[in-house]
């Protein structure tokens, strides 16, 4: 069971811009929360916070009863996919996808196993020994979300993921990732400005405007009933 609790979230940047100002969501267990607004709204700044890659001005985020930010970043249950993949361009995509294990000390075996397993779920087991660079766009971004897979976090984080497909593949890896979370049965927050990903992907959604929240609520709450 993993709840996260966003309370009162805070920030304040050195430079006094004020990007989030006092957020309180709870994410339930196997819950996908989706927070949309436009550009500039506090959405990637509340994400990295979650991850414990921004700190927190003032206010608590708690995973399973730990402030994220007193966890260790190596021991931090969470894995986050990001929209330009951030992959390891040296790497075979098998390295990309047990680079973290490997991190962690995870015996080879075990290793293996994950691997080919995340591979099989996101159909690139046929890729195991190319370079990011010599797959296509979704294939990258399956690479991606398989390396948040192996590590069997406790939550994944999405920062707009699919940004950078175009129409067709957003779809296609927007319905793949719904199946994906739900298969799983992970909880996650997906950032996005796009309400048809918020409205398709969502349990619930969170309607950030100016650094707080507008809205928050069923996609059907939200949006109305289709
Ligand atoms: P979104 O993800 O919704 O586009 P961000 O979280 O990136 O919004 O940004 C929220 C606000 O914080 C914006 O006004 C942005 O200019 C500001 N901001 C983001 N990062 C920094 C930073 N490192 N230093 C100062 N201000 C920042
Ligand atoms: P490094 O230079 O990081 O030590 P290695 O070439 O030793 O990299 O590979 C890291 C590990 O991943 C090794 O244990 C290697 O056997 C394993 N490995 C790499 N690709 C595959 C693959 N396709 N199938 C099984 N194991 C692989």
């Amino acid at each position: 069971m993993t709840t996260l609790e966003i309370k009162q979230a805070v920030k304040r940047y050195p430079n006094g811009a004020l990007a989030v100002k006092g957020v309180d969501v709870t994410v339930e267990d196997g819950e996908l929360v989706v927070f949309v607004g436009p550009s500039g709204c506090g959405k990637s700044t509340l994400l990295r916070m979650v991850a414990g890659l921004e700190s927190v001005t003032e206010g608590e985020i708690v995973l399973d009863g730990r402030l994220v930010n007193e966890v260790e970043p190596a021991n931090r249950n969470i894995a986050m996919v990001f929209q330009n993949y951030a992959l390891y361009p040296h790497m075979s995509v098998y390295k990309n996808l047990a680079y973290g294990l490997k991190n962690r000390g995870t015996p080879k075996a075990e290793i293996d196993a994950k691997v080919r397993e995340a591979a099989k779920l996101l159909q690139i087991g046929d890729f195991l020994e190319r370079k990011p660079s010599q797959l296509s766009g979704g294939q990258r971004q399956r690479v991606a979300m398989g390396r948040a897979i192996v590590r069997d976090p406790a939550i994944f984080l999405f920062d707009e993921p699919l940004s950078n497909l175009d129409a067709k593949l957003r779809n296609q890896m927007r319905l793949e990732i719904k199946r994906l979370q739900r298969r799983l049965g992970t909880a996650a927050i997906y950032v996005t400005h796009d309400q048809v990903e918020a409205m398709t992907l969502a349990d619930r959604i969170v309607v950030l405007n100016n650094g707080e929240i507008e809205q928050i609520g069923t996609p059907a709450q939200v949006y109305g009933a289709p």
